[in-house]
């Protein structure tokens, strides 16, 4: 079990394998982002993105990013 709160203290991971998400040089994490139908967001690795859409999982569009 993965609690929400080990989650919340920097140790992401995807929702679709459970495994890390990578850890980007330079900072932060590289993930995409998908919504599932009761709204809640989710993280998964890029190519776990299209494993888990569908059946109303849909992505969430590309934001801005904090800095290049
Ligand atoms: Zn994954």
């Amino acid at each position: 079990m993965v609690s929400p709160k080990k989650l919340a203290n920097g140790n992401p991971l995807c929702w679709h394998c459970l495994k890390r998400l990578v850890y980007k040089r330079g900072g932060g994490f590289t993930y995409r982002e998908v919504v599932d139908g009761g709204g809640t967001v989710h993280r998964v690795h890029h190519d776990c993105e299209r494993r888990v859409l569908g059946d109303g999982v849909r992505p969430i569009a590309s934001r801005p990013g904090p800095s290049p």
